[in-house]
């Protein structure tokens, strides 16, 4: 597997791997879990090589977020890395990526300006420069993206085809514990009494798919549901919630009159201590496939 930390040699392998195989990019900020492999899977069934990228990009952080305590466990990442089966590692530094005088930002798509736009300001901004930096880096043919960050994901496309950038984005299913908690390198600051409160996004996320499948159309009640099981009695709920909205799942608009309709998805954001985590569901019966029904 190859390592590099350079921008240049990234290119260069990039471009000399293109001409003989399809490359797949799987961008990352490292400290790597289940989910994170399982995009590097996916990758590998889409492409010949994959590089898998790993940074922690400053631009996406607000002054007050987790930047300077965010993991990072290189060493043991680029295990993995090689372990399932990626061809090359790409970790630049900070000032590779912002030089000295970078002033360069992308401006975010329409569906950045919701939820997590609303929440952290400058987020996708720094997401969407960030990406479009690391797909020039390295060209590739198709990138993977989870859908765990669900907006995000639709931010990426949506910059992909309002940039005409040459590269099929795909997303992959979110990977979750056995109980439900969607994977997340956040998880690792939960103190085992927080991951007991943390289920409650995906228990939320269940039982509010369950009623829209069983016919409720109302996104008032819908909501409540997520809200009150997010809430869930205060002892094994979050300790506060950001939003917790259901959604047109293409536009992450609310529906018009709240009436559900098809496409919908639902999506949470709340803390639990200091820790912010975010989940969603699709509440279409043949999209819902990353979480059971039971
Ligand atoms: P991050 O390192 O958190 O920036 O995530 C890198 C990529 O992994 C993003 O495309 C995420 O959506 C994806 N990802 C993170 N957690 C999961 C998960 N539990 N299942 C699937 N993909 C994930």
């Amino acid at each position: 597997m190859f390592v590099t930390s350079d921008p240049l040699e990234a290119y260069a392998w990039a471009a000399q791997q293109s001409k003989t195989y399809r490359v797949a990019l799987v961008p990352t900020m490292g400290a790597l879990h289940d989910g994170h492999l399982s995009l590097v899977r996916r990758a590998r069934e889409l492409a010949e090589v994959v590089a898998v990228t790993i940074f922690v990009n400053p631009t996406q952080f607000a002054p007050h977020e987790d930047l300077a305590r965010y993991p990072r466990p290189l060493e043991q990442d680029i295990e993995m890395v090689r372990s399932a089966g990626a061809a090359m590692v790409f970790h630049p530094s900070d000032h590779a990526i912002y030089p000295p005088g970078f002033s360069t930002y992308v401006n975010p798509p329409a569906v950045a300006s919701r939820w997590e736009g609303v929440i952290r300001p400058d987020h996708f901004r720094g997401v969407c420069t960030v990406v479009l930096k690391l797909f020039q880096i390295i060209p590739a043919q198709v990138a993977v993206f989870g859908r765990k960050d669900y907006q995000q994901s639709m931010v990426i496309r949506a910059m992909a085809r309002d940039f005409n950038l040459p590269i099929q984005i795909e997303v992959a299913d979110t990977i979750r514990e056995p109980d439900g908690l969607a994977m997340s390198s956040r998880n690792r600051y939960l103190t085992p009494d927080q991951r007991l409160q943390a289920l409650s996004l995906s228990r939320a996320l269940r039982m509010t798919r369950q009623q829209a499948l069983s016919g409720v159309k109302s996104v008032t009640k819908l909501e409540r549901v997520l809200t009150d099981e997010l809430a869930a009695g205060s002892d094994l709920g979050v300790d506060s919630i950001d939003y917790a909205a259901v959604v047109d799942a293409h536009t992450l608009e609310p529906f018009s009159d709240a009436i559900l309709q098809p496409n919908a998805v639902a999506l949470v954001a709340a803390r639990v201590g200091t820790t912010r985590l975010i989940d969603n569901l699709s509440l279409t019966p043949d999209f819902a496939t990353s979480m059971n029904d039971s």
